[in-house]
Order: C-alpha cells, then sequence, then structure tokens
C-alpha cells in the first residue's frame, strides 16, 4: 500500500516499482547512481559531511546522528569494518525485513557508501536466525547480483574502492540487536554486551574501528548522496529530517508499514494510514516503540511523531513500532505479555535484569491468575525500582518505563485484579508462588 502521505517513496521504493529487488529494475530507476556520484565526484569525507548535513540519525531506536558516528572512525587504524544490525526483534517492528526482502540493493548501495566514506573494505550484515530464508534467497541474490555487475568486489566500478560484503545469521536473540552483543556474536562469542568504553568505532569487531548501523538508516543513504543533504531535508522537522518508516499493528483495520515524513500527528498514523480503530473503538494505549516504551495514554494522539516531540510527550521514537491498545485491550494481559518477553530474551549477564524480569513475570501471573493482592502491586514498584539503573545494558532498562506507565495509565485494572489480603497466601508464600 502506498502511503497516503507522499508522493514517492523513499525507503520502501517497491511500492512504486515493480521488481525493484532485481538488479535490472533498480538499475532503471536510478540505482548505483549515488554510488556512482560518490566514487567519480567526492571524497569519502565529503560523503560523509554529506550525510551529517542532510541531518540523518539512526533508525535502529537510539536516533543518533549518523554522519556523526561515522566521524569517529579514525582514519589511521586498518582495518575499518561496517556491520549492519539486521537483528530486527522488538516486537511491533517489522520495517528492516520488507526492506531487505522488497528492496535489497538500496541497502546494499547504501553500505557501499558508508565503507566508501568510513574506508572498510568488509562489511557484514548480521540478521536475526529467523530470517534465514530471506538472507539464502532474496538477499543473497541480490549481493550476487552486486558481485556480478561490479558494484561490489574488487575496485568498484573501475576505481581504487574494494569491497566484500558477508551474510552472517545469528541465532535469533533480541539481545544481538544491542550493538557490543551483535559483534560478540558475529566473532563467535556468546551474544552478550561489552562494557563501554572502548566504543565500537574505536575497537569494534575484532577490536578494530567497526561502524554499525541499522538497515533502514543505511537505505536512506543513496537518496541523500543522490539528491542532496537540502532535498532530504525537505521532508520532517529541523532536528528530525527525512521520512520514517513506522510499523503500526495492534487493534488497527489495516496493520503495515507506512513511510512518512518525521513530524507527522501519531492520529495520522492510526487514522489514515490504519484506517482507523478496529469496530471504532477508543483508543486506550499506544506503545510507540514496541515492549521498550513508555505507553502513552489515549489523549496525547496529537503528537508529533518525531524524537524530540515523543520524548517531550514521556516516551520516545525508538524504532517506530506502533502498538495500539483500544478501550477493549486488556492492560494488564499486554503488560505481562511484554514481561515474558523481555524474561525470555534476558541474556543472564546481569542480576538487576535476571533476576528483576523473572520477578516481574511471577507477580504478573499471580495477579492474572487472580492470586495477587494490592501488596503485589506495590511489589511491581519495587522491583522496577530496583532494576531502573542498575542493569548492564539497555535491554533491562527498556522493561522499567513499560511496566511503570501501565500501572499508572491503567491503575484501576490492576485494583480490580487485586484480591483482599485475608483472601490471599501470606507474603511468604507469595514469594515462592512468584518465583514458579
Ligand atoms: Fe543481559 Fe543485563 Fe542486558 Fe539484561 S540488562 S540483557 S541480563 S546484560
Amino acid at each position: 500500500m502506498k502511503s497516503k502521505l507522499l508522493d514517492q517513496h523513499v525507503l520502501l521504493r517497491h511500492r512504486d516499482v515493480d521488481n525493484i529487488h532485481r538488479l535490472d529494475v533498480y538499475l532503471a530507476h536510478g540505482g548505483y547512481e549515488a554510488l556512482k556520484k560518490a566514487l567519480n565526484q567526492m571524497q569519502p569525507g565529503e560523503v560523509t559531511d554529506e550525510v551529517k548535513a542532510s541531518g540523518l540519525r539512526g533508525r535502529g531506536g537510539a536516533g543518533f546522528p549518523t554522519g556523526v558516528k561515522w566521524g569517529f572512525i579514525p582514519k589511521d587504524i586498518s582495518p575499518r569494518y561496517v556491520v549492519v544490525n539486521a537483528d530486527e526483534s522488538e516486537p511491533g517492528t517489522f520495517k528492516d525485513r520488507e526492506i531487505m526482502e522488497s528492496n535489497p540493493h538500496q541497502l546494499i548501495e547504501g553500505i557501499a557508501l558508508c565503507a566508501y566514506a568510513v574506508g572498510a573494505e568488509t562489511a557484514y550484515i548480521y540478521g536475526r536466525g529467523e530470517f534465514r530464508t530471506l538472507f539464502t534467497t532474496t538477499l543473497q541474490q541480490a549481493v550476487d547480483e552486486a558481485y556480478a555487475k561490479g558494484f561490489l568486489g574488487q575496485n568498484i566500478l573501475d576505481t581504487d574502492f574494494s569491497l566484500d560484503l558477508y551474510l552472517h545469521l545469528g541465532a535469533g536473540a533480541y539481545i544481538c540487536g544491542e550493538e557490543t552483543a551483535l559483534l560478540n556474536s558475529l566473532e563467535g562469542w556468546l551474544g552478550q554486551p561489552r562494557s563501554r568504553p572502548p566504543f565500537p568505532a574505536v575497537a569494534g569487531l575484532y577490536a578494530k574501528p567497526t561502524v554499525i548501523n541499522n538497515v533502514e538508516t543505511l537505505a536512506n543513504v543513496p537518496p541523500i548522496i543522490a539528491h542532496g543533504a537540502d532535498w532530504y531535508r525537505q521532508f520532517g522537522t529541523d532536528k528530525s529530517p527525512g521520512t520514517k518508516i513506522f510499523c503500526l499493528s495492534g487493534r488497527v483495520n489495516q496493520p503495515g508499514n507506512y513511510e512518512l515524513p518525521l513530524g507527522m500527528p501519531i492520529r495520522t498514523l492510526i487514522e489514515e494510514c490504519g484506517d482507523g480503530i478496529i469496530g471504532g473503538k477508543a483508543v486506550k494505549g499506544i506503545l510507540p516503540a514496541g515492549a521498550s516504551s513508555a505507553i502513552m495514554g489515549g489523549d496525547k494522539l496529537d503528537t508529533p511523531m518525531d524524537y524530540e516531540s515523543m520524548a517531550g510527550a514521556g516516551s520516545m521514537l525508538g524504532s517506530a513500532s506502533f502498538i495500539i491498545l483500544d478501550e477493549t485491550s486488556d492492560a494488564v494481559w499486554a503488560a505481562e505479555k511484554n514481561i515474558k518477553f523481555f524474561k525470555h530474551e534476558s541474556c543472564g549477564k546481569c542480576s538487576p535484569c535476571r533476576e528483576g524480569t523473572h520477578w516481574l513475570a511471577g507477580v504478573y501471573r499471580k495477579l492474572r491468575e487472580g492470586r495477587g493482592s494490592k501488596q503485589d502491586i506495590e511489589l511491581l514498584n519495587t522491583i522496577i525500582d530496583q532494576m531502573e539503573g542498575n542493569c548492564f545494558c539497555l535491554l533491562g532498562e527498556f522493561v522499567v518505563p513499560g511496566v511503570r506507565t501501565s500501572l499508572e495509565l491503567f491503575k484501576d485494572e490492576y485494583e480490580s485484579l487485586a484480591r483482599e489480603e485475608n483472601e490471599v497466601e501470606k507474603p511468604a508464600q507469595n514469594l515462592v508462588h512468584a518465583l514458579l
């Protein structure tokens, strides 16, 4: 479905151009022109400068300026690497998969431009294990085509620039979307986060300078280089320029990926793109960054979807995976589902996350099974207070705002599940049950 709010897609171009996953079709529609322009007319530093000027921010969740990140790579240490984070695992996020399935050459061209800018001759696309079919068919075919036509390999387009691109599948772990856990996994170690510093820009893959960018981030680079930073800045806001793919799911009539300029209100995504809420019900809650975000109430529909406005509204844009709850949704059930996910995906390296998610899951189960009391609701607050600021990486920290805002926004639903103290087991027994 074509976005109703863009004349032409920037990232989801396959919706305007059939079969753009094939190299001949991609070339017929301006494919690899940006790479030709960069290699023939621009110094590597100029490519970085153009990306900086565009204001492109990382689309994996953090929103860090992409060109600034590239600028951190030291030029006097070799080899340097480009690693593409395709471990798309956040609940409600399915945008990178669509790019790789339907428009893989735009990603490959973006990787080549990034590698040229930072002086890397080796790049990897690291994907979650569940992408096996995609990685072994469409994406591998696109890489093979790019090699065959001289867009990858030695002396690309008869220049001094060479680049080898490898596809690598992980085992399907959410934590491997954290960039240092990804690097560990890529090196063959357990996928657990590393201490920082040193940061990957200085000591990343095999302890060498490494740029790690998300799939969607790099797919933005060819149009930026082809058309220029000013063209890109016509979309979006001053501080959040460009277009973004918004993943919409939950209680809407038309879930899916929608490419919009950053800064559009949430209402537009739900009502115009998603065709409203099923059965015309009211919006009760919005999870704008999947399971990892603070929940926004239905009164926040006019919040602009950009990095600053979402933070100002008490949540975050993250990877823009909007999960919508309506007035029929069970908020405690939804919170429990998220906690089960985090408990399953906690890598176990640090106790606040390993134990905290385990305890939260147990208390949620008690409440949902009608065995909980108001004391258990307090216990949820105590657990997240103890987790906050004490987890080794952001996976554990991301648990906290979802639970806290769920407790604040849907207090009545929690209390309706809690029985009186004299009707439930003694606290000591509660603790044992919580662990079962
Ligand atoms: Fe692993 Fe700790 Fe990160 Fe949780 S917070 S994923 S246990 S390192």
